[in-house]
């Protein structure tokens, strides 16, 4: 993984759903042991083997792509599936709202159909429940699009929602946008982004017309046509708030670029402007590689998958790869020098809190390393493990680089009995966690912070300061956790949560 990541190749076959993850980049979902290990483990494929022997819970792919085409502008969504799919849609909508408010745009509901496939639909089909369902989401609501998110039923007894779209294109104002999210299909709930973006990119993102047809990216014209263009879209995450948007989008400015963050909480016009930028920036490997990948098939546009930039390290990092691309080294070195010297003056006070405490990082792979990274480097706390939902190829270079050979990795989505043994044993002062961890680890007494928060600020070097800030503020009193552990009990044995965790761990040869 690097800049421009020339390395990567996406074939854009005009099939009608993606390759699943585990085919697509391999991922590694269960492991228990050293970074260096873990490394050479997912280089020589070993480590995408392991399982556990006991394993708690997982997801479905379903909402993560939900979550994705629900924050575009003026859309219906459309859950074609039984009653429980949509379970966990009830009463959502709060990001988006949040989300919205805070970029100062229109208020808009949440709006999502719900097919509610019975057995009889089961035996003969569903897609009339479906077609209804479009016909009554354009005639009610009247959306820019209509996304239909596919569950598991419909994809077993074999619903064909693509002809139906066929069928339907161009008799409805809204444009129809096919998701095939089954959940049976992968069990990595990152596989819901791929789903979401290829269902945008094949019906919501128009392809050139011939006179501007994309030359090979190897075309020196092309490449200067394009860095003439200034125009350097920031690709935003779930995760992110608008403060880490605005804050990213200052330091592009401040380089003399155009930055526009894209493609989440933005309209149909916006996706129809994705083609003008002259480079395409990742914030997140693991939520647009698939959407980058395709957009340089599509329109030559040159991207850089790489770090988050969370921390001073990382942040610095970020911008010298798209400094670099625009020829802009020497901008960029005054830039992070004028940035950093007083953010590191102003970590001062909080460096002497922090330093020597003990810190865990459970999360995403690419956030967690870059928190960790942090707080280790920059604040002087004892880093003693991370807790990762999966490793892929996106962390091969910025793990060990960024952390260490020796670190304890813990790969474990959704494994709370796991991660709480992994603490228990490795006993640090403070934990910052992917939300619904927070609460399990106030019931063993640890203090904890949230990694991320859509209402609060994490990136850049603004980002920076208010990370280490929120460390000091939950170190500061910790009597609410103490009170919770020592009034709450865990339903799980001491011989659990002693136990060396590795060896829950079924190795590649033992599978
Ligand atoms: S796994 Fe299948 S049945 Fe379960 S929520 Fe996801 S789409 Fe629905």
């Amino acid at each position: 993984m690097s800049k421009y990541s020339e390395e990567l190749t996406y074939s854009f076959t005009g099939q009608v759903a993606p390759p699943v993850r585990e085919t697509r980049i391999g991922v590694c979902a269960a492991y228990c042991g050293e970074c260096s290990e873990l490394i050479s483990d997912v280089q020589s494929g070993c480590a995408q083997l392991q399982e556990r022997k006991f394993a708690q819970s997982g997801g479905c792919q379903l909402g993560l792509a939900v979550g994705i085409v629900s924050s575009l502008t003026n859309v219906v969504v459309i859950i074609h599936s039984p009653l429980g799919c949509c379970s966990g849609f009830v009463g959502s909508g709060g990001l988006r709202k949040t989300m919205r408010a805070s970029k100062g745009k229109r208020d808009e509901d949440f709006v999502w159909i719900h097919t509610n496939l019975d057995e009889m639909d089961v035996v003969s089909g569903g897609i009339p429940k479906l077609r209804d369902a479009i016909l009554y989401a354009e005639r009610e609501y009247h959306p820019d699009a209509i996304v239909i998110a596919n569950s598991c039923v419909p994809g077993i007894i074999g619903d064909d929602i693509d002809s139906l779209v066929s069928e339907l294109d161009g008799r409805l104002s809204a444009r129809l946008v096919p998701v095939h999210c089954e959940g049976f299909k992968s069990r990595y709930v990152a596989s819901g982004y791929d789903s979401a973006y290829h269902g945008v990119l094949r019906h919501l993102i128009d392809p050139l017309v011939k006179y501007e047809k994309a030359v090979p990216d190897e075309n020196q014209e092309l490449r200067d046509r394009l860095r003439y263009s200034r125009v350097v879209n920031i690709l935003n995450v779930g995760s992110n708030s608008n403060g880490d948007e605005v804050e990213l989008s200052r330091l592009v400015s401040a380089l003399g670029l155009e930055p526009r963050v894209i493609p989440l909480h933005t309209s149909l016009d916006d996706l129809a402007r994705l083609r003008e930028a002259a480079l395409n920036v990742s914030i997140c490997a693991t939520h647009d590689d698939y959407l980058l990948g395709h957009l340089k098939e599509r329109f030559g546009t040159p991207y850089i998958i790489d770090t988050l930039p969370i921390g001073i390290t990382s942040t610095s990092r970020w911008l010298r790869l798209i400094a670099e691309f625009f020829h802009l080294e020497a901008e960029a070195e005054r830039l992070i020098e004028l940035e950093t010297a007083d953010l590191r003056e102003a970590l001062k006070p909080f460096r002497k809190v922090l330093e020597g405490k003990k810190i865990f990082v459970g999360g995403g792979e690419t956030r967690i390393i870059t928190t960790a990274e942090f707080f280790a480097k920059e604040l002087g706390m004892k880093l003693v493990g991370i807790k990762a939902h999966n490793i892929d190829r996106f962390v091969e270079e910025i793990g060990p680089d960024l952390l260490g050979d020796e670190l304890h990795v813990n790969v474990a989505a959704g494994q709370p009995a796991e991660e709480l043994a992994v603490l228990t044993q490795l006993k640090p002062d403070l934990y910052c966690g992917h939300s619904g961890a927070n609460g399990w680890v106030s019931r063993i007494g640890i203090p904890n912070l949230p990694l991320f928060g859509q209402a609060l600020n994490y990136m850049g070097y603004g980002g920076a300061y208010e990370l280490a800030r929120k460390a000091v503020k939950a170190l500061k009193n910790t009597n609410f956790v103490k009170n919770v552990s020592n009034n709450v009990s865990l339903p799980l044995r001491d011989s659990w949560l002693e136990r060396d965790t590795k060896l829950n761990i079924k190795e590649a040869a033992a599978v």
